[in-house]
């Protein structure tokens, strides 16, 4: 079959919820990737950071099979010998001494949510059904109905209300009016370091610690999003660490599963994800030993391969080098580590037609929003990869 061919299958038998750019990737290989016709790409999406091992890491793919002949799925009615594993593993990792599995970055947002409104009712002691979370403008926490509910982005919420109440919207990055909304029955405050969908948007320097400050003097949670800016993206394990701060609890996922299979979960002290009894939460998958064995080595390779050193040098380098492109379109390069997002000018028309000139020349990145490029490779890149791709964007952005 031709590209084509699976591009009108897909479209004629799938729901049309993406608008994907139509290359029909068959094969990946570390930061490249290989269509159905044999062409290659230098992937600079990595699936939203989801892949930040690199595809069809070895090791990787290893556990899979190991785990995979040996069992998959017990369900948590029984215990398995992976989850502890990972729960330690995470624990060595980050210094936080609990963490709760799902599968999908959304429930682990669902579970971040339930476990801060439990905690407000039970630890804080608000009046029941009267928790209020706050959360951000231009934020992004998955597509479930709580989620999309306090969405600021119109076409997230069009058509699927009602909605969850409880969440305040403050402006991200300013830490005042966050203060300013806090009541006696904010329970928590759930922000991203870094706004990944947003646009890669970068809050202005203090902004964590000061939000952090506010949270703690008002007993108020302070939990990060770490779901696509966490496990090395940033540049640091955790974006949070820029601003030396430490939430009560951080939600991971993307990279967790090392590209493999879906893991995501909490990660909170004692307090927070004490308020959960048996039968409070759960799911069928989460912690299932397949994906427990997956998380593991995905840790373990981000940790031994020193891909948190290489997003965080690589990143500034490749920063660097793009400001150095006199293009008339680029209105604003940001970010942190291998987490860049490049800002158009209006006048560009779109960042979506870069994006179709970049896969032309076999480098595949995504429009975010209508006007920001991002480039988020595999952490695995090697300078000579950047050096190439940057030949080919410094042409894109010197088009008309
Ligand atoms: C991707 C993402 C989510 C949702 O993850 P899914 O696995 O798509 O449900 C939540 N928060 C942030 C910051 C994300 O980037």
């Amino acid at each position: 079959m031709l590209a084509k061919d699976y591009i009108a299958m897909e479209e004629e038998f799938g729901a049309h919820n993406y608008h994907p750019l139509d290359v029909v990737i068959e094969k990946g290989d570390g930061v490249w990737v290989y269509d159905v016709e044999g062409k290659k790409y230098l992937d600079c999406l990595a699936a939203y950071s989801a892949v930040n091992q690199g595809h069809c890491h070895p090791r990787i793919i290893g556990a899979m099979k190991k785990q995979a002949d040996q069992i998959t799925l017990t369900s948590r009615a029984f215990r398995n010998s992976q989850l502890p594993l990972l729960y330690k593993q995470l624990n060595e990792m980050t210094g936080y001494p609990k963490f709760l599995p799902m599968n999908s970055g959304a429930e682990a947002v669902e579970t971040a949510i339930k476990a801060a409104r439990k905690w407000g009712y039970k630890v804080k002691g608000v009046e029941e059904d009267k928790a209020e979370i706050i959360v951000c403008t231009n934020n992004f926490a998955g597509r479930t109905v709580t989620i999309v509910g306090f969405s600021t982005e119109a076409q997230y919420k069009d058509g699927f209300g009602p909605f969850s109440p409880g969440f305040k919207v403050v402006e991200y990055g300013n830490a005042k009016e966050l203060e300013e909304a806090i009541t006696p029955n904010t329970v928590a405050f759930i922000v991203e370091p870094i706004q990944g969908e947003g646009g890669v948007v970068v809050p202005p320097a203090g902004y964590l610690k000061s939000a952090e400050e506010t949270c703690k003097k008002n007993n108020v949670l302070f939990i990060t999003d770490e779901i696509q800016s966490g496990l090395g993206r940033s540049g640091k394990l955790f974006a949070f660490e820029y601003e030396d701060v430490k939430p009560d609890a951080v939600i991971i996922g993307k990279a967790l599963s090392g590209g493999a299979y879906p893991v995501s979960g909490v990660l909170a002290s004692e307090e927070v994800l004490g308020v959960f009894n048996p039968g409070d939460h759960g799911s069928t998958f989460g912690g299932n030993p397949l994906g427990a064995s997956i998380a593991i080595e995905a840790l373990k390779v981000l940790d031994e391969e020193k891909l948190i050193e290489n997003s965080y040098e690589l990143g500034n380098y490749f920063r660097e080098q793009l400001s150095a492109i006199p293009s008339k379109h680029v209105k604003e390069i940001r970010g942190k580590g291998l987490f860049i997002g490049v800002e158009l000018h209006n006048e560009a028309k779109g960042a979506r037609r870069f994006c179709e000139a970049l896969a032309n020349r076999g480098i595949l990145c995504k429009e975010t929003h209508d006007n920001v490029i991002r480039f988020a490779p595999p952490l695995v890149i090697k300078k000579e990869e950047i050096d190439w791709a940057l030949g080919h964007i410094k042409e894109v952005l010197l088009m008309d």
